[in-house]
């Protein structure tokens, strides 16, 4: 037996080369009885003792040659056994040691090493898989079960720990059932699950894999936290809430109050006759603002109360041609022809198409010289799709046009985008905004599926 560093390379017992061994190791054996035999033959006048001497001679020959290559063959099948061994007792670092490389079977014994070498090296990268994989499920912060065919638990990790309350051995080799893992169990890969476990209720995106261990099935089942996307968020919102509600506040109270301030000066200095119209034009510019405050409450009040859709079947092109009809200010121009059906709630649908046409048609009265407005639809595999074009004054370089209350326009709003993206998006469509490439202006593609996922 020697160390790994002494190991020669593995060669091929060929079934050819050990018959041929085979039979040179018969012509050994043979080899001092045929001699005596043929000495037999040609001197047949030697005396009966000197004959039994020879074929005494010949035998001893025969038993050495025997001897010799009996010890060869049981050393090299002896190491094959022990080889074998220690693979079976999952000892992969023993070699054996190959002398003579034309022996089939030291041959058999290199093979061995070759097969140890492979053994060892598959362990190794097992090995290095499983701990990586150990490592992995440590540094999860999503949950992790794996449960056999029985359903009881087998393995969790340490995110699975803590979602349960309880330590390691406490829960794996228990039922699934019992430690109120059956709805994450039963639930479809990708689905949203509402649960509550030991730690405290949650909403978990639930991904799960089958695969099959020691001939039986296991199921691994991962909960991703969706508290954490979603408070994050929620947190970017009410920043653009505060940001907005800010904003609005100050542009109103700001002037509200230091023309109150102004006129409670000017009513010291001067007589109520001499200051009357200036204290008018200050009250109505109080009351401007106090509107537009109000205004801005009420387009709050209608983005936060979105009724729920009132589902039909109904013609999107009929209906955008009633909307067109509606607008005074400017002639829209309707290119569309084919008839469109989609499923949904048409008044809303209605607000939201209303929102961007008179977005558009704002912007094209905005430019000096007219510009134009028109309305297109097409359909797309599984979509509407519909496209208000505009050659107005073009979008300001802000990125945050569908923030709710954010306006350029000194009366507006700023609900109308927003509003329109929520009610397209409760749709299951999409709401897109940018300039125009072939001019000046923009374009608003609003994609509708026919039908509104359940
Ligand atoms: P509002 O119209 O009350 O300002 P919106 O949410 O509808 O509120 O629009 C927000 C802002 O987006 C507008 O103030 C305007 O600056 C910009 N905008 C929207 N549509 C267009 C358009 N077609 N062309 C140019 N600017 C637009």
């Amino acid at each position: 037996m020697t160390t790994p560093s002494e190991v020669p390379s593995a060669s091929v017992a060929h079934p050819r080369l050990l018959r041929r061994r085979a039979m040179v190791w018969a012509f050994w054996y043979t080899l001092p009885l045929a001699l005596v035999a043929v000495v037999l033959v040609c001197r047949n006048d030697l005396p009966l003792s000197a004959r039994l001497m020879l074929l005494l001679a010949g035998a001893l020959g025969s038993g050495l040659v025997g001897r010799f290559l009996g010890r060869r063959l049981l050393a090299s099948v002896g190491t094959a056994f022990d080889l074998l061994a220690s693979l079976r007792e999952g000892d992969y670092g023993l070699r054996g040691h190959v002398q003579w490389r034309r022996d089939p079977l030291q041959a058999l014994i290199a093979d061995i090493n070759a097969l140890s070498d492979e053994l060892r090296d598959g362990r190794r990268k097992r090995t290095e898989a499983s701990r990586f994989l150990g490592k992995t499920l440590v540094a999860l912060n999503s949950a992790v079960f794996v449960v056999d065919d029985t359903g009881v638990l087998r393995l969790i990790n340490p995110a699975a720990r803590r979602l349960l309350h309880a330590e390691r051995t406490a829960v794996v080799g228990r039922a699934a059932d019992q430690l109120g893992l059956g709805p994450a169990l039963a639930a479809r890969d990708d689905s949203i699950l509402d649960h509550h476990f030991p730690s405290g209720r949650g909403r978990w995106v639930v991904r799960r894999a089958v695969w099959y261990s020691a001939g039986r099935e296991h199921v691994l089942v991962m909960l991703h936290d969706m508290s954490a996307a979603l408070s994050e968020e929620e947190r970017r919102a009410w920043q653009r809430l505060i940001r907005v509600l800010s904003y609005e506040l100050n542009n109103s109270l700001t002037p509200i109050g230091s023309l109150a301030g102004s006129l409670a000066v000017l009513l010291d200095k001067e007589s109520p006759e001499t200051a009357r119209q200036t204290v008018k034009d200050g009250l109505d510019a109080i009351e401007r603002r106090a509107a537009g405050l109000a205004r801005f409450l009420a387009g709050y009040g209608r983005l936060a109360r979105l009724p729920p859709l009132q589902r039909t079947r109904f013609r999107l092109d009929e209906s955008l041609a009633r909307l067109v009809r509606l607008e005074s200010r400017l002639v829209v121009e309707m290119v569309g022809q084919r008839s469109a059906v989609v499923d949904g709630d048409e008044d809303q649908l209605g607000q939201a198409f209303v929102n961007l046409l008179r977005n558009a048609v704002e912007s094209a009265l905005a430019r000096d010289s007219e510009g134009r407005v028109w309305l297109d639809w097409r359909i797309e595999i599984e979509h509407v799709v519909v496209t208000i074009e505009d050659e107005g004054v073009g979008l300001p370089a802000s990125d945050c046009l569908f923030v709710p209350f954010f306006t350029t326009k000194p009366d507006g709003a700023g609900i109308g985008l927003s509003l329109s993206r929520l009610i397209v998006e409760a749709h299951g469509g999409s709401v897109e905004l940018r300039s125009r490439d072939a001019g000046p202006g923009a374009l608003a593609v609003v994609r509708l599926p026919f039908g509104i996922p359940t």
